[in-house]
């Protein structure tokens, strides 16, 4: 870095750091700072423009355009070459601004006297918060020196909008994260719950963007890294795999911490005046913004391993976040996203999840549908706005967060919790009762479980037995591969909690977004689609088989029901089912008690099977319609793909009717079926689903009363002549049709 530029930069940040160490109103510091810009880069402009809301940018202070149009000028993301700053992420440098794309004339600020434009992002860990200008009347580029320089001013100036410095009064700004705020998401699991935002990856707050004294910054830069470097060194030396993928990508990961180039930006922002926290968080900025633009898998994956180093050396420095102890009282989860495995990690203490992605069909949301956890997906902004410990309502039955909320929303917001226990109750008092229609049809509620911690649901729930247990959220929560007698027992426990009621077990499904850490990761360019759950156990048998002889001994003489998922062709029944009859013989051979009753079934997860030939449904002995599944690959519409997943209704017809010629092949052969998919849990799909003949509909405990309620009170001869005419009709779905008949019903 030449000397001149050194000390520009670092001249103006010891300007900037003595004017915002003043104690004042927001608004003087930001109308200091402009001015100390200007005056220090000789331009004739300089402004600073923040996010009002979302989309809209506001002009905050400026030094030389009209003083009238500060808080007045706003412009939409993308508008003008402001807002085109601050929507690519990157620095828009032009010597004739009026002629440059995108340029938008604003009569109110006087800027068509100047031809040269430089707009610099004013970013923070990803997240744009404004764009620094500076403008002069020569027609001229910026140097790269001063965007340098201008980059550094704008790392330091989000760090100052983060930590509020810029509040004040009137039309100034308001205090970042004090606001009660509103988002408006997607239902994903219903319910409410009060409780105080716990965030999955914790906001790291960076209280000295400017450094003191560049040698001492550059030391505990150097160490930081230094520790972060053997911290890692332990972690793959402690990690023995012999997987050469696996270490592969180990070491593309230390060569990154290694990176010379990536320490030397860091210590050159440094040398220019930054803190040792403010010139790792340039550098990621610069990473993300990257990240979010490029379209090229590999450099993606590579970019984010820097950015997770980036995090890594943040906590180092601050000591922030890594407590992992910290967690508030009534915790509501705050992420991004999250899988399915993190999930277990936190366990039932969590009263709520709020994320920014996400997706209904996502294993992690069916783990929080299991555990009846209010979960609202697609809250976008959440993460950038929540604190940990900030009060925060979620409302699972609107798809809403409250973050912060006034006692107005507090106070209704709790009578909705009364009304929702007081449905409870009601639905607790028909427990005992069965799921017998109006007409005499007797429907058979099962619940889907898959951890020890849910089978006391069996008893409060009303449940007749487990339709689905699915057994790799056993695999998923520990971090090395379980051992056969740790599953037996397991799985004794499972049938001893569910005192002689039937347990279907669906052997192991991983793979799609089920990723066991302890396992090769797969990269396919389609997971949903890939080598995933029943294609693995036949190609790689050594799990299966283990899991097969756990199960055998846990039944220990008794009844015991197993479920192969994801069979697609009929082979790969009679390969599984192959599997069990060898496993049937090693325990024979070894004078072990083998299952008074075998029940061997397959799931019907992909359209293919509903076509098997006769032969399959007469050997099954009984299939279980993985509807989560089997809707994704009917409509080819990804379950975790929010935007195409709803676009297609479950109670379309063309999906009812083949669920209805699938009826009919089982009933024709005797062939038990049921239905384990999410939908089953939803009053009335389960409704429709039982008027076109399924007898037996397995779903999250929470799911029973509420869908028994509904099926005691109909029926199934008139659903079925409703559903009869809405597709006679042409409708779409028939959706409307039931729910509008309900009305009158209920
Ligand atoms: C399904 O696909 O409907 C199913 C029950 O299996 P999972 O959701 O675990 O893939
Ligand atoms: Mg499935």
């Amino acid at each position: 870095m030449p000397e001149r530029i050194e000390t520009e930069s670092r001249k103006l940040l010891k300007r900037l750091r003595a004017a915002l160490a003043e104690s004042g109103e927001g608004q003087a510091r930001l109308d200091e700072v402009v001015t100390i810009i200007a005056s220090t880069m000789r331009t004739a402009v300089c402004s600073i423009y923040l996010f009002r809301d979302e989309d809209t940018l506001e002009l905050c202070a400026t030094m030389g355009l009209e003083p009238e149009a500060v808080h007045q000028t706003r412009l939409k993301l993308g508008e003008g070459l402001v807002g085109r700053t601050a929507r690519t992420r990157r620095v828009v440098n032009t010597a004739d601004a009026p002629n440059a794309r995108g340029f938008r004339y604003m009569p109110e600020t006087g800027e068509e006297r100047y031809s040269s434009f430089c707009g610099v992002p004013v970013q923070r860990l990803g997240d744009t918060l404004g764009v620094l200008v500076v403008q002069s009347k020569d027609a001229r580029e910026f140097s790269t020196d001063e965007v340098y320089a201008l980059e550094v001013v704008a790392m330091v100036l989000a760090e100052m909008t983060e930590l509020g410095a810029f509040v004040g009064e009137g039309a100034a700004l308001s205090a970042r994260h004090t606001q009660p705020v509103m988002f408006k998401g997607s239902i994903a699991q219903e319910g409410a719950s009060e409780g105080n935002v716990f965030l999955h990856e914790p906001r790291v707050v960076v209280t000295n963007p400017i450094a003191d004294d560049p040698d001492v910054e550059l030391a505990r830069l150097r160490d930081a890294v230094e520790t972060l470097r053997v911290g890692l060194d332990d972690l793959l030396s402690d990690n023995k795999t012999n997987d050469t993928e696996q270490k592969k990508v180990f070491e593309a990961y230390r060569m990154f911490a290694n990176s010379r180039s990536w320490l030397a930006r860091m210590e050159a922002d440094v040398e220019n005046g930054l803190s040792a926290e403010a010139a790792v968080e340039k550098e990621q900025s610069l990473f993300r913004a990257r990240l979010s633009q490029s379209g090229d898998a590999y450099m993606r994956e590579r970019m984010s391993d820097l950015d997770d180093l980036s995090n890594r050396l943040l906590r180092i420095l601050t000591g922030q976040g890594t407590d992992v102890a910290d967690v508030p009282d009534n915790p509501i989860l705050v992420a991004r996203n999250i899988g399915p495995g993190e999930l277990l990690e936190y366990g039932k203490q969590i009263k709520g999840i709020v994320l920014e992605d996400g997706s209904v069909g996502s294993h992690a949301t069916i783990v929080a549908r299991a555990w009846a956890i209010p979960l609202v997906i697609n809250a976008k902004g959440i993460v950038r706005e929540a604190l940990n410990g900030d009060s925060i309502l979620v409302d699972g039955e609107q798809g809403i967060a409250h973050l912060r909320p006034d006692e107005t929303v507090q106070g209704a917001f709790r009578d909705k919790i009364a009304m929702l226990t007081r449905a409870q109750e009601r639905y607790a008092s028909i427990r005992d009762q069965p799921a017998q229609t109006k007409d005499g049809t007797k429907i058979t509620l099962q619940m889907n479980a898959g951890l020890i911690a849910d089978l006391p649901s069996l008893d409060g729930s009303g449940a007749e037995g487990v339709g689905l247990f699915r057994t790799e959220l056993q695999f998923l929560v520990r971090n090395q591969m379980p051992r056969r007698a740790e599953l037996s027992a397991l799985y004794s426990r499972v049938l001893k909690a569910a005192k002689g009621q039937r347990v279907a077990f669906r052997t192991l499904d991983i793979g799609s977004d089920k990723v066991l850490a302890y396992m090769k990761p797969n990269d396919e360019p389609n997971p949903a689609m890939g080598w995933r759950a029943i294609r693995v156990g036949l190609d790689k048998p050594g799990v299966l088989r283990m899991q097969l002889q756990a199960l055998i001994r846990a039944a220990n003489g008794g009844p015991l029901s197993v479920m192969f998922p994801f069979i697609a062709q009929y082979d790969e029944f009679r390969a599984a089912k192959a599997e069990v009859d060898k496993a049937l013989a090693r325990e024979r051979k070894q004078g072990r008690p083998l299952p008074s009753d075998l029940q061997v079934g397959a799931m019907l997860e992909t359209p293919s099977l509903g076509y098997a030939p006769d032969a399959f449904f007469k050997e099954v002995d009984f299939l279980s319609v993985g509807g989560n599944d089997l809707k994704q690959f009917f409509f080819a519409a990804d379950r975790e793909n929010e935007r195409v997943r709803k676009r297609y209704d479950t109670l379309n017809p063309a999906f009812l009717q083949f669920l209805q010629s699938i009826v009919a092949r089982c009933d024709a052969h005797g062939t038990p079926i049921s239905f384990c998919g999410e939908d089953a849990g939803r009053p009335v799909e389960a409704l429709v689903f039982a008027a076109i003949g399924i007898r037996s509909l397995s779903m999250r405990p929470a799911s029973i009363g509420p869908v028994k309620h509904l099926l005691r009170r109909v029926d199934l001869g008139e659903v079925r002549a409703i559903i009869d005419d809405a597709v006679a009709n042409g409708d779409q779905s028939v959706r409307r049709a039931v729910a509008d008949w309900l009305v009158y019903q209920v």
